[in-house]
């Protein structure tokens, strides 16, 4: 079965004030009920006949049920304790009763009272109904066993009512609280969730890969087994994975999610779809959900950037018990905020992107190069190779043929050089009709060839002169851009398409020995 969720109210501090005022009622204190026992047996002292031993022995039981009582906020031992002293407090109950003349003391009504003080303070209902039996035993003991005129037969109809009336009072009373205790604990782990929601947020805008933190987040917060993130392909026809966290990245990345999906309903609806039946039908992608290990239900939550779905936030269960309603709420306001993160990365990426790029031939500018050359030489334990390679008499050609066909042979050189290179070569645009070019992994005689093939592959039958230069220990960017400037001014002065390597000075000093041209 998929339902589709309609999209949540985001929940700001307005909605951790709900959570706030949905903590639970007090469940009431010692107090009232320890009064209405000491009333109670203070009442047993008046108007009748007291055995002296046995409401001494009473009380000294009311003082033992008392400490068991009393343990009630001791999460571990409190509840066998409190079970305990109430038991202990019928016990004394019963004595006192029969202390002050049996039945005819009309003190039995309050033994009610542990009846409902465990209802209220105690959860395992096992201890209940160890009370209500308690309680049964304080009524039909002294009948059975006694008799006579302290407890005559006729106060059976009374034992029978006073029981039931007390196990009714009891279990309602226990059921009630229970529900308050259950809503309450899901408010607190709901206000949880969105403390560690609003603490996330801020470091994903921090974070290098905050697709892949947003994942984390999401699985760490919602206890989910597997995240993962469909956004549209290139060509925005298709949903694939970007981003999982249930299978390693090299495997799940770039898988698409299948048309007519849960995925692809919620992104082209734009509202959550909810799987927790036949998943293998509705999945995005069935393989990725068997390797994940079949989660037993999955949420597709749109990313929405307004009105318009970017991607889907997929979040699987391993179970239906985890995949609880505060949970999906919470998977659905983290969707809202990763949705907002990636657009700004995304535009922060773009604009990154456009301030270090050469808008004609698409190269890296000379303010990448700059960078560039600076992190290479930076890093210092291994030579730098530059070459500056400028097209020969280009502005006669933009004479000849125009300034279109200047700008169209820069480009179409651009893309033939660019096709030569391998990673670790940088290529940059760093002046009208003059590119750098930097080889941080390749040996002298590697840049030598690289540069003869750029030299061949200049379109139009254009030519290309080139000033080579291999950096020495030591090196300033400025320095060895000087000595490859110098180097190409020879290759010009010497005729033009052909390189020249900047030359070793004459006077080396050891280490520190300069090149130039
Ligand atoms: P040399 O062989 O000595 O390098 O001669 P050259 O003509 O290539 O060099 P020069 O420095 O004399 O002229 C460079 C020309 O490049 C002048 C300028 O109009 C042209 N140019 C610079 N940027 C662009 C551009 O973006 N598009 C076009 N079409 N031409 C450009
Ligand atoms: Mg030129
Ligand atoms: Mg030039």
């Amino acid at each position: 079965m998929v339902s589709s969720l309609e999209p949540r109210a985001r929940s700001g501090p307005t909605g951790a004030r709900q959570v706030a005022a949905a903590a639970p009622p007090r469940a009431g204190g010692l107090a009232p009920f320890a009064l209405t026992a000491l009333a109670a047996w203070v009442s047993m002292l008046f108007g009748t006949r007291v055995s002296g031993s046995e409401y001494a022995a009473s009380l000294a039981l009311l003082a033992l049920s008392w400490t068991g009582v009393a343990t009630v906020n001791d999460e571990r031992h409190g509840q066998c304790r409190t079970v305990a002293g109430a038991l202990a407090f019928l016990a004394a109950l019963g004595l006192a009763r029969n202390a002050t003349g049996g039945t005819a003391a009309a003190v039995s009504v309050v033994a009610l009272l542990p009846v409902l003080y465990i209802a209220l303070h105690v959860r395992d209902r096992r201890g209940l109904w160890l009370v209500l039996a308690g309680l049964a035993a304080f009524y039909l003991v002294p009948l059975l066993l006694i008799g006579g005129r302290g407890y005559p037969a006729s106060d059976y109809r009374t034992a029978l009512l006073m029981a039931a009336i007390s196990a009714i009072a009891g279990l309602v009373t226990h059921g009630l609280v229970g529900d308050v205790r259950a809503r309450a604990e899901q408010a607190q782990r709901r206000e949880l969730m969105l403390a560690r929601v609003s603490e996330t947020i801020p470091e994903l805008y921090l974070s290098a890969d905050p697709r892949h933190e947003a994942c984390l987040a999401v699985r760490d917060i919602t206890q989910a087994q597997g995240v993962g993130l469909y956004e549209p392909d290139a060509t925005g026809s298709r949903l694939i994975m970007t981003r999982t966290t249930g299978t390693p990245d090299t495997v799940a990345a770039g898988l698409p999610a299948r048309v007519g999906s849960a995925a692809d309903t919620a992104m082209r609806t734009r509202h959550p779809q909810l799987i927790r039946d036949n998943l293998a039908e509705h999945v995005g992608n069935v393989e990725l959900w068997r390797a994940d290990g079949c989660p037993a239900s999955v949420l597709y939550q749109p990313l929405l950037k307004g009105d318009e779905a970017v991607g889907v936030l997929v979040v699987s269960w391993s179970d239906r018990a985890t995949m609880t309603g505060p949970r999906v709420a919470v998977a659905a306001l983290l969707a809202h905020e990763i949705a907002a993160v990636i657009d700004r990365v995304d535009v922060i990426d773009r604009l990154t992107d456009e301030a270090l790029t050469d808008p004609l031939t698409g190269l890296a500018n000379r303010r990448a190069w700059d960078v560039a050359l600076d992190d290479a030489l930076a890093e210092g334990h291994r030579p730098v190779t530059v070459a500056i390679m400028d097209l020969d008499h280009f502005k006669a050609f933009n004479d000849r043929r125009g300034h279109p066909a200047g700008d169209d042979l820069l480009r179409a050189t651009a893309a033939a050089w660019r096709a030569q290179l391998r990673a670790g070569d940088l290529l940059a645009r760093i002046g009208g009709e003059e590119f750098g070019l930097l080889l941080s992994s390749r040996d002298a005689s590697g840049a030598r060839g690289l540069v003869a093939r750029l030299m061949a592959a200049v379109p139009s039958g254009q030519t290309c002169s080139v000033g080579l230069a291999t950096s020495v220990p030591g090196d300033a960017p400025q320095q060895l851009l000087e000595r490859a400037d110098a180097a190409l001014y020879d290759a010009k002065a010497s005729g033009r398409n052909r390189v020249v390597l900047a030359q070793l000075e004459v006077a080396a000093d050891g280490p520190n020995a300069r090149r130039r041209a």
